[in-house]
C-alpha cells in the first residue's frame, strides 16, 4: 500500500517561491503586486542572483502562457497550474485585455492545507474579488464533497488535492473541466519534488486528460551529479526538500524520453542560461540587468545551468507545437 511521505516541508516551498517573487516585484523585475497581498510574512529581500533566476522562471513561464493563448483558437481554452503554492498567474493574465481571454477557465491544484492559505488570503483581500466575478464570501467559495473551501468562480477554479494520487488529481478537476478543450498545464518547480513515479502519473495523466491539442510546461532543478549539483541536492535536503526525482531524471534528454514516453509527441528543453540569452525578451534582459548591480557571473552561469524549462506538447494541431518559446 501507499504509504504518504511527510509533506509540510514540500509545502512549505510555496512560501520561499511566493517571498522571492514579491521581493522581484518590488524592484520592478516585473509586474506583480498580487503576491505581496497574499503572503503574510512580510517579505524579505533577495539577493540580485535569487532575483535574476525568479525574473528568468516567471518570465519563461509567463510567456509560454501567452504564446499558448495567443494561438488557441476561440472556442475555449484552459490552463491548468499543478501545484500552484501562491502563485498569481490568474490575476496577471485578468488584469490586462491583452493577455485575458474570455474563454478561459483557470485551474489551481495544491495539497488542502497550501489551498486553505490562499484562500484565507484571499478572503482578506475584497479588493480581488472582482476579478474574480464575485462580490461577496458566498460567491467567493464553495464547499468541496470532503468539507474543505475551494474557489468555483467563473474563470478561476482553485481546487485541492494530493496529486501524487491520479484518483484524487482526477476528481478534482471534476470542477467544469473540458477534455475537449486546448489545454496547457504547468508543473513550476513541482515534479523534482516527488517521488518520479507520482510525476511520471501526472504527466501521463495530463496527456490522457484531454482530446484536444494541449501542452505541458515544467520548470525545475536538473543535472545532479556535477560539483554545483550535489551542492545544491545536499542543501536542500538539509531543508527538509529533497529533489526527490533528480537522480532518476537527471540530465534534460531524461526529462525529454520521459515526456515523450507518457503520450506527449513533441518536447523541446533547454537550460535557464540559454532560455536568459536566446529565448526571453532581449530587451527585457537589458532593463533588468540595469536594476541591481551583480558581479556573481561564475555563479550565476552555474545556477542557471541546473535549472531548464521543457515544453512538451501533442495534437495534430500545428499551432501547439508553436507554443513552446525554445
Ligand atoms: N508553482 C508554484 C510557484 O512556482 O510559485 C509553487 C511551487 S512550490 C516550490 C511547490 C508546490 O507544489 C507547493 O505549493 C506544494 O504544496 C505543491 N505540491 C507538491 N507536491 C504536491 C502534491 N503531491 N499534491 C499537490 N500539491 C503538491
Amino acid at each position: 500500500a501507499f504509504r504518504r511521505p511527510p509533506e509540510e516541508t514540500v509545502q512549505c516551498t510555496h512560501l520561499d517561491a511566493a517571498m522571492a517573487k514579491a521581493s522581484c516585484a518590488k524592484l520592478g523585475y516585473f509586474h506583480d503586486p498580487y503576491t505581496d497581498q497574499l503572503i503574510r510574512s512580510r517579505s524579505t529581500h533577495s539577493s540580485p542572483l535569487i532575483h535574476r533566476g525568479y525574473w528568468s522562471r516567471v518570465e519563461a513561464i509567463r510567456s509560454t502562457v501567452l504564446r499558448f493563448l495567443q494561438r488557441a483558437p476561440a472556442g475555449g481554452v484552459q490552463v491548468v497550474n499543478l501545484g500552484a503554492g501562491f502563485d498569481t498567474l490568474y490575476f496577471w493574465l485578468r488584469e490586462d485585455p491583452q493577455r485575458w481571454r474570455e474563454d478561459l477557465v483557470y485551474f489551481e491544484v495544491d495539497f488542502p492545507e497550501v489551498l486553505s492559505k490562499k484562500i484565507s488570503a484571499i478572503s482578506r483581500r475584497q479588493n480581488l474579488w472582482p476579478m474574480l466575478d464575485v462580490t461577496s464570501m458566498e460567491e467567493l467559495t464553495t464547499r468541496s464533497s470532503t468539507g474543505l473551501r475551494e474557489i468555483r468562480t467563473k474563470h478561476c477554479r482553485m481546487v485541492q488535492a494530493d496529486m501524487r494520487i491520479t484518483s484524487e488529481l482526477q476528481q478534482a478537476m471534476d470542477v467544469g473541466f473540458r477534455p475537449d478543450v486546448p489545454t496547457l498545464f504547468i508543473a513550476e518547480c513541482v515534479l523534482v519534488y516527488m517521488q518520479s513515479m507520482h510525476g511520471d502519473g501526472i504527466i501521463d495523466w495530463a496527456a490522457k486528460a484531454t482530446t484536444a491539442p494541449s501542452a505541458m510546461v515544467i520548470y525545475e532543478q536538473t543535472n545532479p551529479h556535477d560539483r554545483f549539483g550535489k551542492v545544491m541536492v545536499k542543501n536542500l535536503a538539509e531543508r527538509g526538500c529533497p529533489l526527490l526525482s533528480v537522480f532518476d531524471y537527471p540530465s534534460m534528454e531524461a526529462q525529454k524520453t520521459r515526456f515523450l514516453e507518457r503520450g506527449w509527441s513533441k518536447c523541446s528543453v533547454a537550460d535557464m542560461n540559454e532560455i536568459y540569452s536566446r529565448h526571453l525578451d532581449q530587451s527585457e534582459v537589458e532593463r533588468i540587468q540595469k536594476l541591481e548591480l551583480m558581479d556573481e557571473f561564475e555563479e550565476w552561469h552555474l545556477i542557471q545551468g541546473h535549472y531548464f524549462v521543457l515544453v512538451a506538447s501533442k495534437g495534430e494541431d500545428g499551432w501547439v507545437q508553436s507554443v513552446s518559446l525554445l
